[in-house]
């Protein structure tokens, strides 16, 4: 038998089904390795709580009442809040928080909304992301950052870098992330491992702690796409009651359809995607991802998107908008940390949020106070609002041509830890190709398609219209199943 931890969800989901091991098994398996917090990818464990959900997945396992994935380990990115783990979302302000409800997305691979229909995973505790989810290297973390298990010297991608370091170092067989503007992308192709955002309302919001409202996804990361199809079926369904733009569209079975053929699909190749600024090491392994898809039957069409460069202005304008607003519910009254010494209400408002936020929190309130402020709402927040349309509709015109899109998920592979500490900008440019579909709402996927410089992974994204997010994991399988990129694992794992 593999061994448990270099088992996949559906393996896993197999052997404790077929009783071959207990879920508290496993859990003690997955806890052993965790132990250490090997790569810092870990902010909350506690194995108490771990091995009595584990215990209570064995006896659904022994009723005959299992659910889809029951007594298989996640663990959960720390802006899904728990209530039997502490949540920070990598911030000291929230240092010591304990939510009295679990999110939604966590309830549904748990026990269930009210304890109803859950996948019945087990939880093995929170992992490190960026403060807030903004970053794209999990170095603004107020809990330090995560190393890439390639290459501890390398940063893991973020903001979902614990998420995806876990997952590639073999501590959890699958995480959740967010991404608002790659953040499950992006790791999980500076990491090796595979990871999808749906279209964006597909999975409930709630109990999410709130970056960019609007560009805001759950999705899963984990080594396969069969296993993200697993996952994501369980995760997503409308939530109409809790989250105001929450699809209403029925739960969907997205293993259903990841044996179909890929003859004739038609793959939109932009050529924005592909011009200056993409390195060689990465170009190079699309190619010859595309190549192989080409092989099973797919055609690639040419195709552009002419606001590609726009994104990244518009989303650094549209983001840190929403972040403004969303980051005033922190103020040392409701959650988390409060400042010590002050002298009244204003002044603890003042030095809570001064100790509590990080740096980069802290510019991208600023910047999102300044593009909605009266005078310079129009000039700023208005514009991007309205790019941020075309930029949709760009997409909308190469649907009419291509079933779906393939580029690169990131410019490089992952980039060494610190290299950007001086120059924020430098990680805001790496997102160039993940904010496209994020502003339009797009399904966006990561696969892992070979190695780059330093024997670095690289990711091809894929994107897709509107709910077509099976159709996504379809096309990612059946490359899986030609490859072996997905199976290679970091030295010493
Ligand atoms: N790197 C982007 C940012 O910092 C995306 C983050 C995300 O998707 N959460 O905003």
């Amino acid at each position: 038998m593999t061994q448990l931890h270099n088992m996949t969800v559906a393996q896993l989901a197999q052997t404790l089904k077929t009783k071959q091991a207990s879920a508290v098994e496993v859990a003690t398996a997955f806890l052993a390795r965790a132990g250490g917090n090997p790569h810092n990818a870990f902010l909350d464990i506690n194995s108490e709580v771990t091995l009595s959900q584990a215990q209570a997945s064995d006896a659904r396992i022994a009723a005959g009442t299992a659910g889809a994935l029951e007594g298989v380990p996640i663990a959960h990115k720390d802006v899904f809040v728990t209530r039997d783990f502490a949540t920070t979302a990598g911030s000291k302000i929230l240092s010591g928080y304990r939510s009295p409800f679990d999110a939604t997305v966590v309830q549904k691979l748990g026990t269930g909304v009210n304890a109803q229909g859950g996948a019945g995973m087990v939880s093995l505790g929170k992992v490190n992301c960026d403060e807030f989810a903004m970053g794209s290297a999990n170095e603004n973390s107020a809990y330090g950052a995560v190393t890439n298990p390639w290459d501890t010297s390398r940063v893991p991608g973020g903001s979902s870098g614990g998420s995806a370091a876990a997952v590639a170092a073999r501590l959890a067989p699958a995480a959740t992330g967010t991404d608002t503007g790659g953040s499950i992308r992006q790791p999980a192709s500076f990491c090796g491992i595979t990871g999808i955002k749906p279209t964006y309302g597909r999975a409930s919001r709630y109990g999410m702690i709130a970056y960019a409202s609007s560009l805001d996804q759950a999705g899963p990361m984990a080594r396969t796409a069969e296993d993200c199809a697993l996952l994501l079926s369980a995760m997503c369904g409308a939530d109409l009651d809790r989250d105001s733009t929450s699809l209403d569209v029925p739960a969907e079975n997205f293993s259903a359809k990841l044996g179909d053929s890929l003859a004739g699909l038609r793959i939109g190749i932009p050529k924005e995607f592909f011009g200056e600024g993409l390195a060689a090491d990465v170009r190079t392994a699309i190619d010859a991802a595309l190549k192989t898809l080409e092989g099973q039957g797919a055609k690639l069409v040419p195709i552009t998107l002419p606001r590609t460069e726009l994104a990244i202005p518009v989303y650094y304008i549209i983001a840190p908008a929403e972040a403004s607003s969303n980051l005033s519910r922190f103020d040392g009254v409701k959650f988390g940390h409060r400042a010590k010494d002050y002298t009244d209400l204003v002044s603890m408002y003042k030095k809570t949020r001064a100790e509590g936020f990080g740096e980069e929190v802290k510019r991208r309130i600023m910047t999102g106070a300044y593009v909605l402020s009266h005078g310079y709402y129009d000039a700023y927040y208005l514009q991007a609002q309205k790019i941020r349309r075309m930029i949709a509709d760009d997409f909308q015109r190469a649907f009419a041509e291509c079933d779906l899109i393939a580029g690169p998920v990131a410019p490089t592979v992952a980039w060494k830890l610190g290299n950007n500490a001086s120059d924020p900008l430098a990680d805001y440019l790496a997102d160039i190709f993940t904010l496209p579909a994020s502003l339009a709402g797009l399904p966006g996927m990561s696969v892992p398609v070979g190695f780059g410089e330093g024997h670095m992974p690289v990711g091809m994204q894929l994107i897709g219209n509107y709910l077509h997010d099976a159709r996504l994991l379809n096309v990612a399988h059946q490359y899986q199943l030609a490859t072996d990129h997905h199976l290679q694992q970091p030295e010493g794992i």
